[in-house]
């Protein structure tokens, strides 16, 4: 099989293709063909070496899969070939007692797939048969391939977040994976989403996806803006993306007893916590990272009915893998950017 194969972590990562033999099947083990996979930013912070903690070099990158079932070990009884998959962010044991609360990401045999084993960027992907959640056939393989992440994972995040109807909700890095499908999943719960973006060129892009405002991270603090479209009480929920550079605008943007939940990092760095502020406004903040089966189960039915439609700025053939990394450095996309695989 032909795969795309990260030998050296560099802020110039060194791809390269190469011919591997079909992937070993164990017996709870089902080989899947992949058809397609999510470029997500992890796999740049992998492939530029900011990431580095349980990353197996030399690595097949890519955790945004979707495909077909295409051969099962003996001991595989829920799934058969001919079946659409999507697999978790983590190949985990599936009997432990974190895997039998759904918390597959912290499974002592657990492996993050295009991290800490091989993952999709490849023509085949072989996982075990609890890693992998059945999807309706009719979902077309790119936008499949988003499901469990950025989908699922906003899904999550959402969830934690508890948003009400009418609420203001705020979502920071909002063109990126997970911004655009924060921004579409808090619009149907019926809020009033406020999209932070550092790219105003992105606005039209932002309000199809349901932002009412769309806030630019320029001149002015972004929370003035966001106080000033709420008449001085600030959203009641943020959804952050981007983590320490925003976070003392992302706090004082937000309502007394709200909730932050904090989903990504994008410098690295620790932000201060102004406690009596989080005292005195009672707000809540919580991270939220990954999705369960549940998550991943709940994002095919929304994308299966067409309440969530997956933001896919353009879907290359793999071979263009250099393209798709350009594309995305000069950040020319809202949501994702997917590779297409075919089969020799
Ligand atoms: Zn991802
Ligand atoms: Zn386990």
């Amino acid at each position: 099989m032909k795969a795309l194969i990260l030998q050296q972590p560099s802020p110039f990562p060194r791809l390269t293709v190469a011919d591997l033999p079909i992937p070993s099947l164990g017996d709870s083990d089902a080989l899947v063909q992949v058809k397609a996979c999510g470029l997500c930013h992890h796999d740049l912070l992998v492939m530029n070496g900011a990431l580095r903690r349980g990353v197996q070099i030399p690595l097949i990158p890519g955790h945004e899969v979707a495909g077909v079932v295409i051969a099962v070990g003996p001991n595989v009884t829920t799934l058969r070939p001919g079946d659409h998959v999507v697999p978790l962010l983590t190949d985990a044991c599936g009997r432990c007692h974190f895997c039998a609360r759904n918390l597959e990401r912290l499974c002592p045999q657990g492996q993050a797939i295009g991290h800490g084993m091989k993952g999709g960027m490849a023509q085949l992907l072989a996982v075990r048969e609890n890693t992998l959640v059945k999807i309706p056939k009719e979902i077309p393989w790119p936008q499949a391939s988003l499901l469990a992440c950025p989908i699922g994972v906003a899904i999550k995040a959402v969830e934690n977040a508890q948003i009400q109807q009418d609420e203001t909700v705020l979502v920071t890095g909002a063109s990126g994976g997970l911004g655009a499908h924060l921004i579409q999943l808090a619009s149907l719960r019926s809020a009033r989403v406020l999209a932070v973006t550092s790219d105003e060129s992105k606005t039209p892009a932002l309000e199809a996806l349901g932002a009412s405002d769309v806030i630019p991270t320029g001149e002015l603090h972004f929370s003035e803006i966001v106080l000033a479209l709420t008449e001085d009480r600030g959203a009641n929920v943020a959804l952050d993306t981007v983590g320490s550079p925003l976070f003392p605008q992302t706090l004082r943007a937000i309502a007394p007893n709200g909730r932050l939940i904090l989903l990504g990092e994008v410098a690295r760095a620790k932000a201060e916590l102004p406690l009596p502020e989080i005292i005195f406004r009672e707000l809540q903040i919580s991270g939220s990272v990954g999705a369960t089966r549940h998550h991943v189960e709940q994002a095919a039915q929304l994308v299966a009915q067409g309440k969530i439609v997956p933001t896919i700025s353009y879907t290359l053939p793999w071979t263009q893998w250099k393209s798709a990394l350009q594309l995305i450095q000069q950040r020319r996309h809202v949501g994702r950017v997917v590779l297409e695989f075919t089969q020799p």
